[in-house]
């Protein structure tokens, strides 16, 4: 049957069947069609203050209910999105249901002081419309600039650093917070680091993973606290899973932390907004 399987591969290039290419041009066409017929969502995951394990804001993150696969997460389409340039309009529309929903849960639970943070891609970040976009979904929904972060990973900021410079400063003029995100992956230059006006580093999930059993690990966790503090930024920790990680950071006295162990993303009504239902 070996021979069978391997049959698959010269059968992938008949035409009419599925090739990888062709598997791609149909996912996008379904993804600009999904995104008209309002298949997308908003998962959002909590962000806590380490030392009083209260709520700080949520992260959105983006899902695809597809018609026949089901909920999609992003590693399914994120990349086909980015590189077709659909990035643009997805990601005008996860900002823009972010910011809403800010002014949403306000409404509910009263004004939380919550901070919403939305991914932008590399894409994203070199539109010449970015910065008008966000300024216009922020002042149609009514939501103080402060209260939107926008996450930039290190490897988008790289690949165009004196353009991702201007921006991020644009950005900023209009008052809206900035994070490095999955950082310590990338190849981040501390000339650039230091010209960058962002307010947040988020330390990269793979180092938070290994920190309770690694030294390495941790003592990479350490300095990025420590490289954070000195710069006046806040530390945040991505994806932590356990209470020893959670108590490991607290002793590094990292600021804030994300992670299945105090929350997976969920959807907006799940949310644990302060004054709301759900309690922390
Ligand atoms: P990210 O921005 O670094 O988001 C964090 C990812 O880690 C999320 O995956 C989240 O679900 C996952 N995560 C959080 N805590 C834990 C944990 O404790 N353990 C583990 N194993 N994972 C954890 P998700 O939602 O699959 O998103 C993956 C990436 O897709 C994001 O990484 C971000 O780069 C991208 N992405 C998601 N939504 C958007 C969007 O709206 N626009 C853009 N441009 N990119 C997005
Ligand atoms: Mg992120
Ligand atoms: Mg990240
Ligand atoms: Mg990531």
């Amino acid at each position: 049957r070996a021979k069978a399987q391997g049959s698959g591969r010269w059968e992938a290039h008949r035409p009419g069947s599925t090739d990888p290419g062709s598997a791609r041009l149909v996912l996008l066409e379904q993804l600009r069609a999904g995104l008209r017929d309002g298949e997308l969502r908003v998962h959002y995951q909590p962000r806590m203050h380490l030392a009083s394990g209260t709520i700080s804001g949520v992260e959105a993150l983006v899902r695809w209910q597809h018609p026949t696969r089901g909920l999609l997460q992003p590693a399914e389409f994120i990349d086909a999105a980015e590189e077709s340039g659909v990035i643009r309009d997805l990601g005008a529309w996860v900002l823009t249901e972010a910011v809403e929903q800010a002014v949403r849960w306000d409404a509910r639970s009263g004004p939380s002081g919550l901070q919403v943070a939305v991914n932008l891609s590399a894409r994203q970040l070199a539109d010449p419309d970015l910065v008008t976009r966000v300024a216009g979904v922020l002042a149609r929904a009514g939501l103080p600039s402060s209260r939107l972060v926008l996450e930039i990973t290190e490897t988008a900021l790289m690949s165009d650093p004196d353009g991702a410079l201007t921006t991020l400063q644009q950005l900023r003029a209009l008052g809206v917070l900035l994070a490095v995100d999955d950082f310590g992956t990338g190849y981040s230059s501390f000339t650039y680091l230091k010209q960058f006006p962002v307010d947040e580093l988020k330390i990269d999930r793979s180092f938070v993973t290994g920190m309770t059993t690694d030294a390495g690990d941790r003592a990479i966790v350490a300095s990025c606290v420590h490289l954070a503090h000195a710069m006046g930024l806040v530390a945040v920790a991505e994806g932590v899973e356990s209470p020893g990680e959670r108590d490991a950071l607290l002793a590094l006295g990292c600021d804030q932390a994300q992670g299945y162990f105090f929350s997976r993303p969920v959807p907006a009504d799940a949310v644990p907004v302060p004054g709301g239902v759900v309690g922390v």
